[in-house]
């Protein structure tokens, strides 16, 4: 059993980063397996060295330990490239600049993955693409090639639960997703994770609700590379008695600020209703 925690360097970690980091580390204890550190920092305009740094520094305060060397994203932008090559010769992918306002503007409904693309570049083809051109994944011709029925097992509520993935959720619900970022030429995250997930062996996949609704597309992208679809456990988000998100914490503030402010690794896990 392997499994891991994938922060993205992007700020520092909150609270709810240490209620999912407890939990992947919880689930591979108790599995008797391993949680690796990823470090997914593949948004080259966000991404800062403090914030890497902060990672190692609150995971350790918290008493977590991972093997080294970790995995950071950054340095293997060839093997994502490697399988957008694969796609692009496939004829998966498609070339696509538009903006967050033209895709808005014509039309999009929002969807899990913010607004479901309306399809405005598909006719076009990777034989005009240019370097700093966004990449899509045109979900319809991906589903022509796989062999349905898709579905993956999740264990989160505690019982094992088939979890079917229809056509209509990822075309209605998902669309198109940019799998490399105009300008930059950066992997997106769905990308870089259905890669790693696979290069390192992982079996469990541990992470928050808040990537639910995204699975779907994550194990599409599994079946169509050959890779083995991995267990999912999607824990609850940090919530009162009410299944309300936390109000008595600041969900904005970061655990580095606690630990400065005289905060023990006992007061986060009271202050996030955490139990070992
Ligand atoms: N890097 C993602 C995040 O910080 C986590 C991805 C995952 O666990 O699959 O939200």
């Amino acid at each position: 059993m392997i499994t891991r925690f994938a922060p993205s360097p992007t700020g520092p970690l909150h609270l709810g980063h240490a209620f999912s980091a407890l939990t992947v580390w919880q689930v591979a204890r108790d599995m008797g397996g391993t949680a690796l550190l990823r470090i997914e920092d593949t948004d080259s305009t966000r991404v800062r060295p403090a914030h890497e740094a902060g990672i190692y520094e609150d995971l350790a305060w918290l008493g977590l330990s991972w093997p080294t060397p970790v995995r950071r994203q950054s340095e293997h932008y060839a093997e994502y490239d490697a399988v957008l090559e694969d796609f692009g010769k496939a004829g998966l992918i498609y070339p696509c600049n538009c903006t967050r306002r033209q895709i808005a503007d014509a039309g999009a409904v929002p969807g899990a993955d913010g607004l479901v693309y309306p399809g405005t570049c598909r006719h076009r083809t990777m034989g005009d693409a240019q370097a700093a051109d966004g990449l899509r994944l045109d979900i319809s011709k991906v589903l022509e090639r796989v062999d349905g029925p898709l579905a993956y097992l999740e264990i989160g509520s505690g019982a094992p639960d088939l979890i079917k993935i229809t056509n209509e959720t990822l075309l209605n619900t998902i669309g198109d997703p940019i799998l490399r970022r105009k300008d930059t030429g950066d992997p997106a995250y769905h990308l870089a994770c259905v890669v790693d997930d696979a290069l390192q062996g992982i079996t469990h996949v541990v992470r928050g609700m808040d990537l639910y609704d995204l699975t779907p597309l994550h194990v599409l992208m599994q079946v169509l590379l050959g890779y083995p679809t991995p267990v999912y456990h999607h824990h609850a988000l940090i919530t009162d008695a009410d299944g309300k998100r936390l109000a008595k914490i600041d969900h904005s503030k970061a655990l580095a600020r606690y630990r400065a402010e005289g905060a023990t690794p006992a007061d986060i896990k009271t202050m996030i209703g955490w139990r070992d």
